[in-house]
């Protein structure tokens, strides 16, 4: 299409930089989910709200590195507080005063008293796993059809199963992610529909005594954006209790992101355990678990060794800190809803005007506009046809505006480095692509 042609046109040294490294980078890219159609799009470097390419292009970064970049590129704050750790030493593997002020931040953010930390989403959704297990006795854990928790085993299940494979949707099938789970690791992860409370009753009857927690995003983020159903969150929490089994909240993506609190304050349903990482860090590799007694009192007891040498790594402790502490202030929250409401009530008028299929969903810095009318879970999206993502991927791409790869999949990130004018380039490339599928 005339749009594919203007993307190879706009990327040509991107190609160039992929063709000349596959032979030493696997596949071309550091992360295969960086290898996205069309092609991957190589950066030279970030500035407040832009990211610029290789082939000299700047663009509105939306995209914010899969949901990270709340703080923009390069602010001032964070640039100042690494180079200062910098000069005064990146790593020894001992507690620093940051780690310390971090978990306080933290503490008086979310309401969990206990905060430990790693390097990752998928470390985090792990060690809160981990954590279930050892506070309950029991192996198994729950976990909802076509959310992704990172790629760890566990949770390395019904990520995105094909139809065929899924079985019914009442009663999905432990899907494994690929050859690298074994089908007996999957089988301790039992996965249910989204928002489907009587599955989750179902599953802790016909598992009984063998649950040890269920893991869920509160607002469930691969798939686009889906909220969940009123009232689902307290009662799956409670269900959850009255089986002996526990709730932890995957906050990678929601988390800071939704509101200070992330998801727990959006929510107003406290869960036992919180898994961040992603916006964490500033933009650098922060994850974190937090969480009440019952369950962060093991790590004291050393009933679960929650390890590993880069935890708590001072050069990130000191971006995080300035993080909460200094950029993602009262200001920041009233300045992504400012920019949402203006890009939610743009996009909408764009899609009724032009009688497009389709809804905006946003909440604090995260939004999406889904092509499909009614999506609540995964079998929803299994109908929802890639065409629509992409190609507004591509509209917006050539526009100037950098959204997360993969179409349908994700959602846009807005950093308190964005600007009205931002928000209107992003509207102005939706109408495009409206006016030119009419
Ligand atoms: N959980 C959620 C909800 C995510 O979106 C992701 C990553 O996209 C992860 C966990 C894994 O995080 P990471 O990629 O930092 O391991």
């Amino acid at each position: 299409t005339e749009q594919e042609q203007l993307f190879l046109a706009r990327t040509a040294h991107s190609r160039r930089m992929r063709e000349a490294s596959a032979n030493v980078l696997a596949g071309g890219v550091a992360s295969s989910w960086q290898d996205a159609p069309p092609g991957a799009v190589w950066i030279d470097h970030g500035a407040g709200s832009r990211v610029i390419d290789v082939d000299g292009a700047e663009y509105v970064d939306l995209h914010g590195g899969f949901g990270v970049a709340l703080v923009g590129h390069a602010h001032p704050a964070i640039v100042a507080a690494v180079s200062d750790r910098v000069r005064r030493g990146t790593h020894f593997a001992q507690p620093t005063a940051d780690a310390a002020a971090v978990a306080r931040a933290l503490a008086n953010r979310y309401g969990l008293p206990l905060w430990r930390y790693n390097n990752s989403g998928t470390e985090a959704t792990m060690d809160a796993i981990h954590l279930m297990r050892v506070a309950a006795g029991r192996p198994k854990i729950i976990k909802v059809e076509g959310t992704y928790h990172g790629h760890h085993d566990s949770v390395q299940v019904s990520v995105y199963p094909s139809l065929a494979a899924a079985g019914p949707s009442s009663r999905p099938r432990s899907v494994p992610g690929s050859r690298a789970i074994p089908a007996a690791v999957a089988d301790l992860t039992v996965v249910v529909p989204f928002g489907d409370l009587g599955a989750v009753e179902r599953a802790l009857v016909e598992h009984r005594d063998e649950i040890a927690g269920m893991i869920i995003e509160p607002i469930m983020m691969n798939i686009g954006l889906v909220p969940p159903p009123p009232g689902y969150l307290a009662s799956l929490r409670d269900l959850l209790h009255r089986h002996g089994a526990y709730l932890a909240y995957d906050e990678v993506k929601t988390g800071l992101a939704v509101a200070p609190g992330g998801a727990v304050e959006w929510s107003g349903v406290m869960p036992d355990l919180v898994c961040l990482a992603k916006a964490l860090g500033g933009g650098l590799p922060c994850g974190a678990i937090g969480g009440v007694p019952a369950l962060m009192g093991l790590i004291a007891t050393g009933e679960y060794e929650q390890v590993g040498t880069f935890n708590g790594n001072p050069l990130t402790m000191a971006a995080t800190r300035v993080v909460l502490t200094e950029v993602l202030t009262a200001d920041a929250y009233a300045h992504f809803d400012r920019l949402r409401a203006r890009m939610v009530t743009g996009a909408t008028r764009i899609l009724r005007g032009y009688g497009l299929p389709g809804h905006v969903r946003a909440y604090g810095a995260k939004g999406a506009v889904i092509f499909h009318e009614k999506l609540r879970n995964y079998r929803d999206f299994l109908d929802y046809p890639d065409q629509w993502g992409n190609a507004h991927w591509l509209y917006q791409h050539n526009g100037g505006v950098f959204l997360p790869p993969w179409g349908k999949c994700e959602q846009w990130t807005l950093s308190v480095q964005h600007t009205v004018e931002d928000a209107d380039r992003f509207l102005v490339n939706l109408e495009h692509l409206a006016a030119d599928l009419l």
